[in-house]
């Protein structure tokens, strides 16, 4: 038995895992892949740890610091072993090169993540080739395999991973030719499309346009866009193809226990403090809302750890809480559930919006009743994670109904 099992050595995982080791607890973390860090193992740019660590280093060399300061704090870390499911609430099954074993903990938090979404789940006709990989997948040849990609690429997105993904390529000698957005302006900050834009990088973002189909046996060839507006089509030549953002949460973990869903994010769905339903489990980073930077991840390891030592000193979870829910074009807005007294992990609601609204202004009503408005004076962006002050909330009432949150 252990205090607290840790499902997922990523920074949400690593800094949960620091903090509790850190506080005297036994906690255990795994890992299924070779080393831990998560994604910014193989993230290999600046850009990472300004809110969490307040310094701006590289994927790899944040993911080195996590590693050192959880060890450090005293958790162990088990590597090359995968949580595969659940032999009691808050019992774990681990299957690894040493073979399957149970391990039964005080309490278990899920920080597996989220992944994009490959080809077959975004629906590509075309033809079954070599070529064509999310972000995830390129990187991860590139960085930590040491292999090279094809010479000339299309880019489906044009968020901030997907500008992290033509950098990778451009590492690789691999041109960017197009890269393709179906909103009606980059999703990205437009500093970063003035800098694709430059001669440094040299690409232009296509809007309103998609992929339609995948062209080349056995390896890629071309693909044919088509603007969805005109229905204009057109083949671009490229022997690589890159699917970015699109992102789902790994929460294969969370629906086989039986947990309740958030039906915005496709994670479970979790109080203020990080809770899940099943007393005991909590879950923390991009499994809750896909995706966040990784600081904003690792904050919620902090502030899970917190909730979790409460838990285990025998503190009575309030049960209820008021939902908290979205109307269009906002699609989920995390966490789901606000519990009198807990303030959210990052002091901020993190919501994901369909449409951009430049000057956006955000209200929250319960039973029909106006209970906060705040204008922002930053833009609503699909494509990014859109933070709203959590005292936007500070006038619900704890026995009132939901608090749907609009924009304006
Ligand atoms: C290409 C790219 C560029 C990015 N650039 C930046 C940037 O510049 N700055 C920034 O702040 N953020 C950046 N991000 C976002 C950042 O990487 C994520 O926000 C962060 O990694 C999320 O942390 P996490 O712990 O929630 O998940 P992850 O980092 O995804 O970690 C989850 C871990 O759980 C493990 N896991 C999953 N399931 C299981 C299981 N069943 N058993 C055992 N282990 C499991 C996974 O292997 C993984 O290691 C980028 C992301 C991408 C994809």
């Amino acid at each position: 038995m252990t205090d607290v099992v840790i499902v997922g050595g990523g920074p949400a995982g690593l800094t949960a895992a620091a903090e509790l080791a850190g506080a005297g607890l036994r906690v255990l973390v795994f890992e299924r892949e070779a080393a831990a860090g998560g994604i910014p193992r193989h993230s290999d740019h600046p850009g990472y740890g300004i809110r969490d660590m307040r310094r701006f280093v590289s994927g790899p060399a944040y993911a080195r610091r996590l590693v050192d300061r959880a060890v450090a704090a005293g958790a162990a870390i088990r590597t090359g072993a995968m949580v595969t499911g659940w032999a009691g609430d808050t019992t774990l099954e681990i299957t690894s090169p040493e073979g399957r074993q149970r391990v039964e903990a005080g309490a278990v938090v899920l920080a597996t993540g989220a992944r994009e979404r490959p080809r077959p789940a975004r629906l590509i006709p075309g033809d079954r080739c070599d070529g064509v990989y999310t972000t995830g997948q390129l990187q991860n040849l590139v960085h930590l395999k040491g292999k090279r990609v094809g010479r000339r690429a299309v880019v489906v997105g044009a968020e901030l991973v997907s500008y992290s993904a033509v950098l990778t390529l451009k590492h690789v000698g691999c041109e960017t030719a197009v890269m393709t957005s179906t909103y009606p302006s980059p999703e990205s900050y437009a500093v970063f499309t003035v800098a694709g834009r430059s001669p440094f990088l040299g690409v232009d973002v296509a809007t309103r346009t998609k992929v339609v189909r995948i062209i080349g046996k056995p390896t890629l060839q071309a693909v044919e866009l088509e603007h969805l507006d005109s229905g204009e089509r057109r083949v671009v030549e490229c022997d690589t193809l890159v699917l970015t953002g699109d992102w789902i949460p790994d929460h294969e973990l969370a629906r086989s226990a039986g947990l309740v869903m958030d039906a915005g994010t496709l994670g479970p769905l979790v109080d203020t403090g990080l809770r899940t339903s099943r007393p005991g489990v909590f879950a923390a980073g991009n499994l809750l809302h896909p995706v966040d930077t990784a600081d904003i991840a690792a904050l919620d390891g902090r502030h899970v750890a917190g909730r979790v030592r409460e838990y285990l000193r025998g503190a009575v979870e309030s049960a209820g809480g008021v939902r908290l829910l979205v109307d269009p074009p906002l699609r989920w807005v995390s966490p789901g559930l606000l519990r009198q007294g807990d303030e959210a992990p990052a002091r901020r609601l993190l919501l994901w919006t369909d449409e951009l609204v430049r000057v956006p202004t955000v209200v929250a009503r319960q039973d029909g009743r106006v209970i906060g408005r705040r204008t922002l004076p930053w833009p609503a962006s699909p494509g990014r994670v859109f933070r709203v002050p959590s005292r936007l909330l500070t006038r619900t009432h704890p026995a009132g109904g939901p608090v749907t949150l609009a924009l304006s």
